[in-house]
C-alpha cells in the first residue's frame, strides 16, 4: 500500500528555540484532515527534543554506514535511534555535491540501514546538464541500480524514494508536471520488474521547490505519493498549506 507522506528537510537551519517553536504551531495546525503522514528531518542535535513528542516522525538527515568508530563528525544509525529517530534521508543531493558521497558510499548506508531495520529515504535525481542531454532516465537507473538493486524483498518495506532534480532543488525552479510523471512512472517500473508487488508499491517523493502554488499539480500526479520539502518547511504555516494540496 503506497503511503502519502509529506516530509520537511530543515537542512541546517532552524535554533532549538526555533525547532520547538515549529513543532508547537505544526500540532496546533495539524488536523485529521490531512490525508498524509509528516515527517520531520531536522538536524542531529533537534532530534531528542523533537521525538519527545511520540505523534511526530522524526528523522535524521544523515548518517554514516559504520555503527561507532573514529569517525570525527559523524553520526551513527545506533546513535540517531537512540535518541528517538525514525528514519533518514539518504543519498540527498546536497550530501552528493558537497560531500562527495558516491552511488557506492550510499549503498554501504543502505546496507546498514537495512542491518538496523532502519527506515530511509533514498533520494535520486539528476543534474541539469544530464537532463539537457536527454540523458536523465538513465542516470537515475544506474543510482537505483547501485545503491538498491541488492534488497531482499522485505527490505524493499524499509524504503522510500525521492525523486528530486538537482536543477530544481533550492532554485524555484519546479520541473513540469510531464517532467515529474515521466520520471515517477519510470522509477515505478524499475522498482515493479525488481522488486515485484513489494516494489510497485514503494512510495515516491518528488522534491524540488514545492511550493504552495504549484504543490496542487505536483501532488496529483499518479506517481506522486507525497514530497520532501526543504525551503518551504521552514515556515510551518507554509509547510502545512502544502497538506491542504493533497
Ligand atoms: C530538499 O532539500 O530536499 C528540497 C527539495 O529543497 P527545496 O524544496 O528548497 O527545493
Amino acid at each position: 500500500m503506497r503511503k502519502k507522506i509529506l516530509a520537511a528537510n530543515w537542512k541546517m537551519n532552524l535554533s532549538a528555540i526555533e525547532a520547538q517553536e515549529w513543532l508547537t504551531q505544526f500540532k496546533s495546525g495539524v488536523s485529521d484532515r490531512h490525508p498524509v503522514e509528516f515527517r520531520l528531518y531536522a538536524p542531529h542535535v533537534f532530534i531528542q527534543q523533537l521525538s519527545a513528542d511520540e505523534e511526530m516522525h522524526v528523522g535524521a538527515q544523515n548518517v554514516h554506514p559504520a555503527d561507532f568508530g573514529a569517525f570525527t563528525g559523524e553520526i551513527a544509525i545506533p546513535q540517531v535511534k537512540s535518541v528517538g529517530a525514525q528514519s533518514v534521508l539518504i543519498g540527498h543531493s546536497e550530501r552528493r555535491t558537497y560531500f562527495q558521497e558516491s552511488d557506492s558510499f550510499l549503498k554501504e548506508k543502505v546496507d546498514a540501514c537495512c542491518a538496523h531495520l532502519f527506515p530511509f529515504i533514498f533520494c535520486c535525481g539528476e543534474d541539469l546538464q544530464t537532463r539537457e542531454m536527454g540523458n536523465h532516465l538513465s542516470f537515475i537507473q544506474k543510482q537505483l541500480e547501485t545503491a538498491i538493486f541488492q534488497l531482499n524483498p522485505q527490505e524493499v518495506f524499509l524504503m522510500t524514494i525521492a525523486y528530486e532534480p538537482i536543477w530544481a532543488i533550492g532554485t524555484g525552479l519546479t520541473a513540469t508536471t510531464n517532467q515529474i510523471n515521466e520520471v515517477h512512472a519510470f522509477i515505478r517500473s524499475i522498482l515493479t520488474k525488481e522488486f515485484g508487488e513489494n516494489g510497485a508499491n514503494v512510495s515516491i517523493l518528488y522534491g524540488g521547490s514545492v511550493n504552495e502554488g504549484n504543490a496542487q499539480g505536483i501532488f496529483s500526479c499518479p506517481d506522486v505519493d507525497g514530497g520532501l520539502i526543504g525551503g518551504a518547511s521552514l515556515n510551518v504555516f507554509d509547510f502545512l498549506e502544502l497538506a491542504s494540496s493533497f
